[in-house]
């Protein structure tokens, strides 16, 4: 991530240039490793230890981080506390991985349709506005223990999610670690805002594409700007079919998201996408995604694929629950019909063993509700408090390609770590009352 930053700013600048400025910024760091101080040690008492991959529950532990990584978990009886560090006593409470949510917009602020909706949000608010609500976004999901987002596109604000992810590594802002996609992709007819006289241009919540060279195109541009993953659209309206059924409207073709994924996988990065059912899953499937987001109803042949492929499926529950429209509504009716569809999905997928991940579509919902309401939904569809911490730290960790680094509390990890009062296996929901949060060995709340 950082090397990739890095070589984008090197890039703007011409190459005699470059390399002076590499040369004294080498100088200057030589001349700091002489004169810094050694990084701080900090040591963590836990009274109880959930390590984010194992499924034992380990007490009275003592965590040591030395600068932004963890040195060192052991039993507390027998440990050696390093001279000089600085103690956190948290022996009373459940210490924890920070968490991961793999499905977030932080350019979105759960639009109230009744002031306008999604189009108001594209259409009336300068862009500086909505880098700003962003960044509230941003720091919300790090006070309530999310040290990683995966942040699935910033609808319609371009490669705003680059700058924020920028501004938190350099430290202007607090927030956690960003893996961001930039714009995604979907097809002509294929993503909002719609519903306009056709005379008009209207801007898109997403890079429209059409045939694989410009699906390639999209790919390569989104990359160069500093994408982590790519997002694509592989379904777009749904509605209540003839026979009751859940119908989504297909958008990208196997070949045009073949070339995307083809693009995506040479660059060493991987394709997200959002897929519904029927046709436009199964062209997902079969043109390579990398993760299936939704999948609200997913069939035996798209659960035995995602087996055979490794598919990693990152069901967003909650947000299928808020906000139905009246149910003598066609829309109402939908809206009941995707909920009714998605809680056997996810049954089946759990009991296939299909790689579950927590995500929750932020943005889609208010950034002032509590995120990790996620957790409850999955536990109540039959998935073990364990396994579900499990999807938001050392699986989603896997998912992006960051596995001992993140999600996990154990020696060679990065020092992001919360704690909670109480027992999270037995009450899940104790996991939307964050008491402590460290990022990169840096305390964000303690409380
Ligand atoms: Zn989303």
């Amino acid at each position: 991530m950082k090397e990739n930053s890095l070589s984008r700013s090197a890039g703007l600048l011409p190459p005699c240039l470059t390399f002076g400025l590499v040369f004294s910024l080498m100088l200057s760091l030589s001349a700091m490793a002489q004169t810094a101080a050694a990084p701080a040690v900090t040591v963590i008492r836990a009274g109880t230890l959930i390590d984010g991959k194992s499924n034992t529950v380990r007490r009275d532990q003592v965590i040591v981080i030395r600068g932004n990584q963890i040195e060192s978990v052991s039993d507390a009886a027998g440990a050696k506390i390093p001279d000089g560090a600085q103690v956190i006593d948290l022996s009373k409470s459940t210490v924890l991985p920070g968490l991961i949510d793999s499905h977030t917009h932080i350019f979105l602020q759960g639009e109230d349709p009744a002031k306008g909706g999604y189009d108001a949000n594209i259409l009336n608010q300068p862009l500086a506005m909505r880098a700003a609500r962003a960044t509230v976004s941003a720091r919300r999901a790090l006070e309530q223990g999310f040290t990683t987002l995966r942040d699935l596109e910033t609808e319609g604000a371009g490669y705003g999610d680059v700058g924020i992810k920028e501004a938190i590594e350099q430290g202007y802002i607090p927030g956690p670690r960003m893996f961001v996609v930039t714009r995604a992709i979907s097809t002509t007819g294929g993503y909002p805002l719609e519903g306009y006289a056709p005379e008009l241009d209207m801007p898109k919540g997403a890079q429209i594409v059409d045939g694989p060279v410009e699906a390639r195109k999209a790919a390569r541009e989104q990359l160069d700007h500093g994408a982590d993953w790519i997002k694509v659209y592989m379904t777009h309206r749904s509605w209540v079919g003839k026979n009751g059924e859940l119908v989504s409207q297909p958008t990208l073709t196997v070949e045009e998201l073949h070339a995307i994924v083809d693009e995506a996988h040479g660059w060493g990065k991987k394709v997200a996408c959002h897929a519904y059912s029927g046709i436009g899953l199964h062209r997902a499937l079969d043109g390579g995604c990398d993760s299936i987001e939704h999948g609200l109803d997913l069939d035996d042949a798209a659960i035995a694929q995602m087996l055979k492929q490794g598919t990693w499926y990152v069901p967003t529950l909650s947000v299928y629950y808020a906000a139905w429209a009246p149910a003598d509504t066609e829309d109402g009716q939908r809206d009941r019909l995707r909920a009714a569809v998605h809680e056997p999905s996810f049954r089946k997928a759990l009991k296939s063993g299909v790689k579950i991940v927590f995500g929750t579509d932020m943005g889609g919902i208010p950034w002032t509700e509590p995120i990790a309401q996620e957790f409850s939904r999955m536990v109540e569809f039959g998935m073990q408090p364990m396994d579900a911490i499990q999807s938001a730290t050392s699986r989603a960790a896997v998912m992006l390609d960051m596995e001992g680094k993140i999600g996990v509390v154990a020696p060679g990890a990065y020092a992001d770590i919360i704690a909670v009062n109480g027992d999270p296996l037995r009450d899940i929901k104790l996991l939307e009352r964050v008491q402590f949060v460290m990022k990169d060995g840096q305390v964000f709340r303690a409380k």
